[in-house]
């Protein structure tokens, strides 16, 4: 018996990369600001990194169907409680980017866990030290309409990945 035809499948990977993008512009954020937290990560070890080779990573992190999945669940959480639509206690817990929380961080691990070990442990450290747009991210969320509780952990998960990526490139 053939298997239904979800939305999903009748979108190709690279039209949904585009809406993908589309939705973190929307939502403050460029790829090239994630490439640069990827350049922070990974600089150390691969001295002559650039920019554009970071770059070309995220991109190919966005192209993964279990990343697009996490980035427009988490986005769309972000979205609904900035607009009301999310009933408490959850409302409450988004909106003031409850601590306790916790399930922004494993929805984010659904992005690192494509490249294995290596991207969980940058992950971690992305999450703690709060690189480049993630700081801005955490200040803007703070005000009172607006909802970076995914966000954050979604960037920082697609840096931490792309660093994860060249690290397997050039180990
Ligand atoms: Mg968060």
């Amino acid at each position: 018996m053939e298997k239904v035809n979800f939305e999903e499948n009748r979108l190709n990977d690279t039209r949904k990369r585009d809406i993908v993008v589309k939705r973190l512009n929307e939502r403050g954020v460029e790829l090239t600001q994630i490439a640069e937290i990827t350049l922070y990560l990974q600089s150390q070890y691969v001295p002559d990194l650039t920019l554009e080779t970071c770059l070309d990573h995220v991109e190919r992190v966005v192209m993964k169907r279990e990343v697009q999945n996490a980035i427009l669940t988490g986005l769309e959480l972000d979205i609904l409680a900035e607009k009301g639509l999310i009933s408490e206690p959850l409302s409450s817990m988004l909106m003031n980017d409850y601590g306790l929380y916790g399930v922004d961080e494993v929805l984010a691990l659904a992005i690192v866990n494509v490249y294995g070990s290596i991207g969980f442990t940058n992950f971690g450290y992305v999450d703690k030290a709060k690189i480049g747009v993630i700081k801005h991210l955490d200040e803007l969320g703070k005000a009172k309409d607006v909802c970076h509780t995914f966000l954050d952990d979604i960037v920082g998960a697609i840096a931490a990945a792309a660093a994860s990526s060249i690290a397997h490139r050039y180990a």
